[in-house]
């Protein structure tokens, strides 16, 4: 049995780590010791996404489902309230873990027992924790900074690219080797363009060069093939029309393998 319902438990339970952040002890001192591996071997210091994004309220359910609808689970039964699937359950949003790339993040989740990419829709940033009652023990993982090779600028080819096809005139976003979004309209494209690069938004109608500077990408169709193989999109590199529609998202070759596509035409 969980020790208290969905949402119900009372902060003064729970280890404050910021403003809107409360998290039960065992779930504090796991992600106390993943910012510290983070920090330590790739100099990436995570951080909780800004708002009620570790433990979540039931009274902030109701506002948030009705914000965000389907990215907000229905209130009582969220992974942020402390239970889930009748478990208890910690979940934390990391904010920036793109900056260590998928790979290194859910390493770094596994060493100090996290589990990651288990809500749906898929969410890459939302962590759980399902002991989170117990303190877990750390003093044997060590990182010596001096002897730990760190990232060079260079081998960051797991951040976000935003694209857009010049033909089709339409924006994606790329996860290099996870998947691919198609921006429903200009706003999507804009924001999470300036979330992925800190740069603003041409505004609309903008030019091809302007669009660049901000950081999206303008490819052609012979230019988003090229960089569809080369980031682990083999599949869709083959025809143009694989691309995702409006607002759906398509996974690198080795998610939709194992899944069970045939992925070899
Ligand atoms: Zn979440």
């Amino acid at each position: 049995m969980p020790r208290y319902a969905n949402g119900q438990a009372p902060l003064s339970a729970l280890v404050k780590l910021g403003d809107q952040h409360y998290l039960p002890a065992g779930t504090a001192a796991r992600w106390k010791e993943l910012q510290r591996l983070a920090w330590e071997k790739y100099g990436v210091w995570l951080v909780i996404s800004p708002g009620w994004n570790a433990y979540r309220p039931l009274s902030i359910q109701y506002e948030y489902r009705a914000e965000l609808g389907v990215w907000a689970a229905v209130p009582g039964y969220s992974s942020h309230g402390l239970t889930y699937g009748g478990r208890d359950c910690a979940a934390i949003d990391v904010y920036n873990w793109a900056s260590l790339g998928w790979a290194r993040f859910v390493a770094l989740c596994r060493i100090v027992g996290f589990t990651v990419d288990f809500v749906s829709p898929q969410e890459l940033w939302h962590i759980g924790d399902f002991d989170p009652w117990n303190v877990p023990a750390f003093a044997d993982i060590t990182i010596n900074p001096e002897t730990t090779k760190l990232p060079e600028p260079e081998e960051a080819e797991d951040m976000p690219i935003n694209f857009r096809s010049t033909t089709g005139g339409v924006s994606y976003t790329m996860v290099p080797g996870i998947c691919i979004t198609r921006h429903f309209n200009e706003i999507a494209a804009a924001n999470t363009n300036y979330f992925n690069t800190g740069k603003p938004w041409p505004g609309e109608n903008a030019s091809q060069a302007d669009r660049e500077k901000a950081g999206e990408r303008q490819l052609t169709d012979a230019g988003i093939l090229m960089l569809l193989k080369q980031y682990g999109f083999t599949w869709a590199s083959r025809d143009i029309a694989r691309l995702p529609k409006d607002g759906e998202t398509l996974d690198a070759d080795h998610i939709l393998r194992a899944r069970g596509v045939d992925i070899s035409r």
